[in-house]
């Protein structure tokens, strides 16, 4: 016998509350609170000031805006860490149906995620930004590449030609696979993850897609972390 039958009581992971009938992932009164961001509706918004003083992006969005020590991180804390994949579709759907109402999806023409680090995938079991990418592709009607950039292996050498190669992609600690260097000419990418903190990784990934010949890059997030 299964144990398909047995329901497990889930909590509200913002206000620790049992859910009741009729409430998914979120309970409804958290949910009438979310902190959305309206980066959507907002040109030079804090996630894109915060990004272009890295590198140069289109637009950047996130649902939720948040601190730190709001109660609102352990959503992506449960999501991320403790495997509720359906609460991180769940903000996900949210997030693609903004993006689509405000406009702000239509010009763009691939979804890639930030990769995770094998490892941790391989613990973890799935990549978080992948399955937020995922959900966002679908709901765009737009080509999900989940494999598309890669983290670089640093190899410590010390030729000439190494050196300056280095100095040319000075912080990049990704790369693209060869194989995606056509399909990604003169493409309007999205790249999405799951939070945006100090936005390191978003434009590191960012800077790897442009070597590579990608025309510009827009990047999506549930959370922007004040
Ligand atoms: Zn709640």
């Amino acid at each position: 016998m299964g144990l398909g039958f047995l329901v497990f009581p889930e909590l509200c992971p913002v206000c620790g509350r049992l859910l009741v009938k009729g409430e998914r992932h979120i309970c409804l009164g958290c949910l009438s609170d979310l902190p959305y961001s309206f980066f959507w509706n907002w040109r030079n918004n804090p996630a894109e000031f915060l990004l272009n003083e890295l590198l140069p992006v289109e637009q950047a969005a996130s649902l939720m805006l948040y601190r730190s020590e709001s109660n609102w991180k352990s959503t992506v804390h449960q999501f991320k860490y403790y495997g509720n994949k359906g609460l991180g579709k769940f903000l996900s759907i949210m997030l693609a149906q903004k993006l689509l109402e405000s406009g702000w999806s239509d010009k763009l023409d691939l979804v890639v995620p930030v990769p995770l680090h094998w490892y941790k995938e391989w613990t973890r079991g799935f990549n978080q930004a992948g399955v937020v990418a995922k959900v966002i592709a679908e709901k765009l009607n737009l080509p999900y590449e989940p494999y598309l950039i890669t983290r670089k292996r640093f190899t410590f050498t010390q030729t000439k030609k190494d050196k300056e190669h280095r100095k040319k992609s000075v912080a990049s600690a990704f790369t693209v696979k060869e194989k995606y260097s056509k399909l990604l000419s003169g493409k309007r990418v999205l790249l999405v993850d799951d939070v945006l903190t100090t936005g390191a990784t978003a434009s590191s990934c960012g800077k790897a897609l442009l070597d590579f010949g990608a025309l510009s890059i827009s990047v999506v997030t549930l959370a922007f972390v004040e």
